[in-house]
């Protein structure tokens, strides 16, 4: 039976040290790391988030403020919100909650973002630091997976990874972390040639592909660790990852759950970023 990497407590701790280092920038520089999240159109899920994120940045006593648009926003208007939020001296990480209307490039729109204050990591200027293994902000969700295997002290260095996945927000940056620690990385995706046998030889397995049970016992090595990126509903709505949790916790060392795994450490990572880049600003 595996033991649980649990992404609340990881969580946790590491907001309470962000929260310890708020309050140190303020005191020596009265800085205080701001975050502005913008929301365009009515989309639930993403309201959640948002409202997630409003009250993470208070625990940790960091200022955020909301910019909600009405879904007719045009491009235009949007990039000028942005180019505000660029010249914003109390704002340190601009977060455009995806996705935007069809009518808007979110490509234009991410460009725009300042890379000094792209605390989400998506403009190509940290996505060409990350490759090069100079990284400003990496994108948060592959950045609290490394956080996580650290936190239980998994050892990286020399082991084989297999990401399944291969998307600009997980899979790509999360096997080029890896790779910089030290690890022999492959990255498998819809045209991968018999994915179970590559997924055997992980030390370290990666599953961010977005279907519920994809990853089968079959497909780990005994003592694996298994971290699961997905989330997705079942049939009877019940939040699952991507990982048959009850068959492969018994051959994996260390496994995540869903929830309560990946997901909590996406958000404290944002507050990581922002803190870094307020730190950058009072530097
Ligand atoms: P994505 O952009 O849809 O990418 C999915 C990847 O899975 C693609 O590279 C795709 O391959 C691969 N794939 C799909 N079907 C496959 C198959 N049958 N065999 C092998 N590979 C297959 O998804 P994403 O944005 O990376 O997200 C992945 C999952 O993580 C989703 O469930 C998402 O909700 C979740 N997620 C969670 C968090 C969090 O905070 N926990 C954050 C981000 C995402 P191709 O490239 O060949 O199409």
């Amino acid at each position: 039976m595996s033991e649980l990497i649990d992404g609340k407590k990881v969580s946790q701790d590491t907001r309470a040290e962000i929260a310890e280092k708020v309050a140190d920038l303020k005191e020596k520089t009265g800085v205080i790391p701001g975050l502005a999240a913008v929301l365009v159109g009515e989309d639930p899920a993403s309201e959640i988030y948002v409202r997630n994120k409003r009250k993470a940045c208070a625990d940790c006593g960091m200022h955020s403020e909301e910019h909600k648009l009405s879904s007719e926003t045009t491009e235009d208007e949007l990039l000028s919100l942005v180019e505000k939020l660029n010249n914003d001296p109390k704002i340190h990480g601009i977060l455009v909650q995806l996705p935007l209307p069809d009518h808007i490039n979110e490509t234009n729109i991410l460009r725009a973002v300042t890379p000094l204050k792209d605390v989400d990591g998506f403009h190509p200027e940290n996505v060409g630091r990350l490759v090069e293994g100079n990284p400003r902000f990496v994108s948060c969700t592959p950045a609290g997976i490394i956080k996580m295997l650290d936190y239980y002290n998994l050892e990286i260095k020399g082991k084989e990874a297999v990401i399944i996945g291969r998307s600009n927000i997980v899979g790509k940056p999360v096997s080029l972390l890896l790779l910089h620690r030290h690890a022999t990385v492959t990255i498998c995706h819809s045209r991968t040639r018999d994915l179970p046998e590559v997924a055997r030889r992980a030390d370290i397995l990666v599953a961010a592909i977005g279907r519920a049970k994809f990853v089968t016992e079959d497909m780990v090595k005994d003592g694996a660790v298994v971290i699961d990126v997905g989330i997705n509903r079942n049939e009877e709505g019940k939040l699952v990852g991507d990982v048959d949790f009850e068959n492969v916790s018994k051959k994996a060392s260390y496994i995540t759950p869903v929830p309560g795994g990946v997901g909590p450490m996406t958000i404290t990572m944002l507050l990581w970023n922002t803190l870094e880049s307020a730190k950058m600003s009072a530097d």
